[in-house]
């Protein structure tokens, strides 16, 4: 089903016009649909962090949609740079597919969702003059709002907990399908955690050390900057955690365990259980926020892969059996839906 008119049907401007006019309810409800069918379509892929998202938006663009562009949703993975801190998809797991909006923005200046809200339809235009479809793909919510909602005001936090649900616009600027991949919290923070873990056996501590090397204070004793506000690419969890470490320690490897090493250890250890922490809570958050849209009227269809991921986790063996569960639990329905969408 499709959520460009999400307003209940006693409320919607449709049935509205079909009671005004009701001599002719029929045409007007046809004009409304036509006008509907009209509207672009684009795919979106919604979900916290490490969910699968860009995973699941590759396997179904290669195999099942080859004519798809993927429109990156993530506020931190549009800069420039920390390719690995901030978890962008590499170029070998694109497979080809195009990405937009990914690691293009200057790190320094903030992209902002009304930047996104201004910029992304140009390229979704574009898209589809090519006779393709958009997939936007990312955690962002208020990325995924700004583009999508109709009505959008900048200085209004829609997902300001204490805010009325009613300040998102549950009308659409885009004929929408909703993905959300979902897994469970227990056994997502498990994986976020050895997900850190992988990150930092590819080069993570190196990318930052590189990173505050370049931003002049590796190893300085510059004032204490945890409190400033940070702009664009400073924002990415990583960033504010090794912040203290690289003051103290400049880019040495924190693997040493000598003597007055020990407290290198033990900042590096701290660092890396902070990033642990804010990335588990990214990714409540996020999914706080998923609950808000939903609430608001969006028709968001939640795809389970809890089940995928516990497979995957059991033991790196388990590899194939992972993949058969992924296929049956995430791929399949989010396949059915997406064509039964696109062929509306
Ligand atoms: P929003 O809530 O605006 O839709 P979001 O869910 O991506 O965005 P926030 O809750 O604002 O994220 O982010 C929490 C922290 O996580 C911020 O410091 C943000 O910069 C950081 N963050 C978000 N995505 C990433 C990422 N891909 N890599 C590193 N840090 C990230």
């Amino acid at each position: 089903s499709s959520s460009s008119s999400l307003s209940s049907p006693s409320s919607s401007p449709r049935t509205q016009m079909a009671a005004t006019h009701n001599a002719a309810p029929a045409t007007a409800v046809a004009t409304a649909a036509r006008r509907r069918r009209k509207m672009k379509k684009l795919v979106v892929v919604m979900g916290p962090t490490g969910s699968g998202k860009s995973k699941l938006s590759i396997d179904l663009a290669t195999r099942f949609f080859p004519n798809s562009e993927i429109i990156n949703s993530d506020k931190i993975q549009v800069y420039r740079g920390l390719d690995i801190t901030t978890n962008k998809i590499s170029m070998h797991d694109r497979r080809g597919v195009p990405h937009h909006f990914l690691g293009v923005f200057d790190p320094d200046i903030d992209f902002t969702p009304s930047d996104f809200r201004s910029l992304a339809p140009k390229t979704i235009a574009q898209i589809i003059s090519r006779r393709n479809v958009p997939f936007v793909v990312g955690g962002s919510n208020s990325f995924i709002h700004s583009l999508l909602a109709k009505d959008f005001n900048p200085d209004i936090d829609v997902f300001e907990e204490s805010g009325p649900v009613d300040s998102i616009s549950s009308e659409l600027r885009y004929e929408c399908c909703f993905i959300w991949v979902d897994v469970s919290p227990p056994v997502l923070n498990q994986y976020l955690d050895d997900r850190v873990d992988d990150m930092l056996d590819s080069g993570m501590f190196e990318e930052l050390s590189e990173y505050f090397a370049a931003e002049g204070f590796s190893g300085s004793s510059e004032p204490d900057s945890e409190s400033v506000s940070r702009t664009g690419l400073r924002k990415a969890i990583g960033v504010p955690e090794f912040e203290r470490y690289f003051k103290k320690h400049g880019g040495r490897c924190g693997e040493s365990s000598e003597g007055d090493d020990v407290e290198e250890r033990m900042s590096y250890e701290g660092a890396v259980k902070a990033i642990k922490d804010n990335t588990c809570k990214l990714a409540k958050r996020q999914v706080g926020k998923i609950l808000r849209l939903r609430d608001a009227g969006w028709d968001l269809q939640r795809v389970d892969a809890t089940e995928a991921f516990r497979a995957a986790m059991v033991t790196s063996k388990a590899g194939k059996r992972a993949t058969e569960i992924w296929e049956k639990t995430v791929v399949e329905p989010s396949v059915k839906i997406v064509s039964r969408f696109l062929m509306e």
